[in-house]
């Protein structure tokens, strides 16, 4: 049987797809408030300001701040209370010196005041009067006009994932829409003449297709539109035909399936029938997914995955994902929940090849623990069964019980 004979390491093999992927999906226009998980497609700019007026931060009283000064607990500072400024309202208010108003947090703050007394360093006296015992500086406990955002500034740039605090903010300012990328279509197709689909009955020699619906669920996730196609059997043609139809409708083609070197494999050469520059990679030192093919056709990423479930899962997260937030327009892809854990077995490996390993976290005392879950590497439960994958880097030939390991959690 041929080898893969030009295996390259993890971070090769993701640098020569990056390079590669020159397609962006075009921008759109959508509601800010429907805008979560999508990227900017340009520069956000602040309309406003905000605050647009002058505001408390705290519940007390607006003062003049050199009224305060010199105030404490012995010595309080006596000033007289000329009223009270609402929630949501104007204030017709104008402070002079001596005077001082109340406000809570938030309220617009009268005309000639400079800072806010927080309410717990004050006694009232009587209806007039309030003491004060600790002085505040000008400025203090306000928001003044344009301190969250100034008008005309960058509130976002290009290329953001927009999280929760952003779509707040974006609205506070009344942006209401906004331009984002598109979310990229991942066209998936799985190959094999032994796959049926899950809602057949099995017959003796086949096996119910599982990647079809865990990389589009994957991708789902990722913020892009999965794509599913019937399942496609071990025939040169048909694989070849689906695939030239995906890669024009589509931004991203995965296939599942048939990326090794066997005479039934015909990944590879059908990718290599579907134009240029084609195939970058084939073949990489990672445990598991070694017979992974990398393509590029027109500046789309296109990926010929192993068929093994585990490995079809783990090589998705490792390649397709950032290709995913590529297309997106979102170079740096967010960082996985991770967590330092003490691995609780020996782990053999073979330097100059990178390792995946499903491991399960238990707390012991104060101590996290991460057991590696053992098992046929194939079978989709163990996955199943695993709270995240640890690597074992490229350099090392295993790894000690009592190390402590880098965990990347499942979503
Ligand atoms: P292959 O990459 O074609 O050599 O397939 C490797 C293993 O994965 C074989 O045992 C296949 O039956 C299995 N396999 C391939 N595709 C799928 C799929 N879509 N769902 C579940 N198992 C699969
Ligand atoms: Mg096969």
């Amino acid at each position: 049987m041929p080898e893969l004979f030009t295996v390259v390491t993890p971070q090769e093999a993701l640098e020569k797809l990056k390079d590669n992927l020159t397609h962006r999906v075009a921008s759109e226009t959508v509601k800010t408030n429907l805008a979560i998980g999508r990227v900017t497609a340009g520069p956000i700019y602040s309309s406003d300001n905000l605050p647009t007026f002058p505001r408390s931060t705290m519940d007390g009283y607006a003062v003049i701040a050199s009224d305060t000064y010199g105030s404490t607990e012995s010595i309080p500072a006596y000033i007289n209370l000329i009223g009270e400024i609402p929630m949501g309202q104007p204030s017709d208010l104008i402070l002079t010196r001596g005077n001082i108003a109340k406000v809570h947090t938030g309220s617009m703050l009268p005309e000639g005041s400079d800072a806010v007394v927080m309410v717990e360093n004050t006694q009232i006296v009587d209806a007039q009067t309030i003491e004060i015992v600790r002085p505040v500086a000008p400025g203090e406990n306000i928001l003044q006009v344009g301190d969250d955002i100034a008008k005309g500034q960058i509130i976002l740039p290009e290329g953001h994932l927009l999280r929760a605090q952003d779509i707040g903010g974006l609205m506070g300012l009344g942006i209401t829409e906004l331009n984002v990328y598109g979310r990229p279509k991942v066209v998936i197709i799985s190959t094999g003449d032994e796959l049926i689909p899950p809602n057949k009955d099995l017959t003796p020699g086949k096996i119910r297709d599982i990647n079809t619906y865990s990389l589009a669920a994957l991708t789902l996730q990722s913020g892009a539109i999965p794509l599913t196609t019937p399942i496609i059997g071990d025939s040169f043609e048909e694989l070849l035909d689906a695939a030239r139809k995906s890669i024009l409708e589509a931004d991203m083609l995965v296939i599942s399936a048939g990326s090794s070197v066997s005479t039934r494999d015909l990944t590879s050469a059908v990718i290599s029938n579907l134009g240029d520059p084609g195939i970058l990679v084939h073949g990489i030192s990672i445990k598991p997914g070694k017979p992974t093919i990398l393509a590029s056709i027109e500046g789309k990423p296109v990926v010929g995955l192993p068929g093994n479930p585990v490995s079809a899962l783990v090589i998705f997260d490792i390649f397709c994902i950032p290709s995913i937030y590529m297309l997106s327009g979102c170079s740096t892809p967010p960082d996985k929940p991770n967590v330092d854990a003490r691995i609780t077995h020996n782990l053999a490996s073979i330097p100059g090849r990178e390792d995946y390993i499903p491991v399960k976290l238990r707390t012991e005392g104060e101590i996290l623990l991460a057991d590696p879950i053992f098992g046929e590497s194939n079978l989709i439960t163990t996955v199943m069964k695993a709270d995240g994958l640890i690597k074992i880097p490229l350099d090392k030939s295993g790894i000690y019980q009592g190390e402590i390991v880098n965990a990347k959690m499942f979503r």
